[in-house]
């Protein structure tokens, strides 16, 4: 079966196929063409995911899957959250994004956050949410060359390595996103 994933970051491919093994070909928007600029203007996760999912799914009828990310730090009151993508404002790197809640959380004792994300399927045009979280903490410097995003300054709780110093088959065994692909799968065999 064929899906496509409503992303254009090379990265979130990349886990995304790695989780969907071989019974599902999950196909990116260059695969077929489609240059799109994916809207991404609500303000919680599912609002995002539906969105992004539904857009794509508008321009081409195809069975898709959106995610929508976000980090969400205790000492922050949830920040980034949402906001994850963009936080040390817009056109940011992933390492400005870094640096703006480390100094946030200079001098903080409680470091716990979370990953928590939302992926929408839509197949045959109806929508399908799934959700999937990780608990961890935010460590003082950068570790780690794997993975994206805030991967280097983020500690899986029960672990000693962050998710940028694990193998790309750790980190998506437990990840927000593997546990929310994976189950998107499961239910998918079931449709
Ligand atoms: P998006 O809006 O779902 O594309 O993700 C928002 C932001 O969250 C991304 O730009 C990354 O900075 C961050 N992010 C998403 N997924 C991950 C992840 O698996 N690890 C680390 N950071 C992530």
């Amino acid at each position: 079966m064929k899906l496509l994933a409503a992303t254009n970051n090379p990265h979130k491919l990349r886990e995304i196929r790695e989780i969907a093994g071989k019974d599902y070909e999950v196909l990116s928007l260059k695969d077929i063409h489609l240059d799109a600029d994916i809207p991404e203007t609500q303000d919680t996760l599912a609002g995002n995911a539906r969105q992004k999912a539904r857009f794509i799914f508008d321009h081409t009828g195809l069975n898709c899957l959106a995610d929508d990310t976000g980090l969400e730090i205790e000492a922050l009151d949830g920040r980034p959250g949402v906001y994850s993508a963009r936080y040390a404002g817009e056109g940011c790197s992933f390492d400005d994004n870094i640096q703006k809640v480390l100094e946030e959380l200079d001098g903080q004792e409680n470091r716990k956050a979370c990953f928590r994300c939302v992926v929408c399927l839509i197949l045959h045009g109806e929508e399908h949410l799934f959700t999937g979280k990780i608990p961890g903490e935010i460590i003082r410097e950068r570790r780690g060359t794997g993975g994206f995003g805030y991967d280097p300054v983020f500690i899986p709780d029960g672990c000693s390595m962050t998710f940028a110093e694990m193998p790309a088959h750790l980190k998506n065994g437990i990840s927000h996103r593997g546990i929310a692909v994976s189950k998107m799968f499961r239910a998918l065999k079931k449709m």
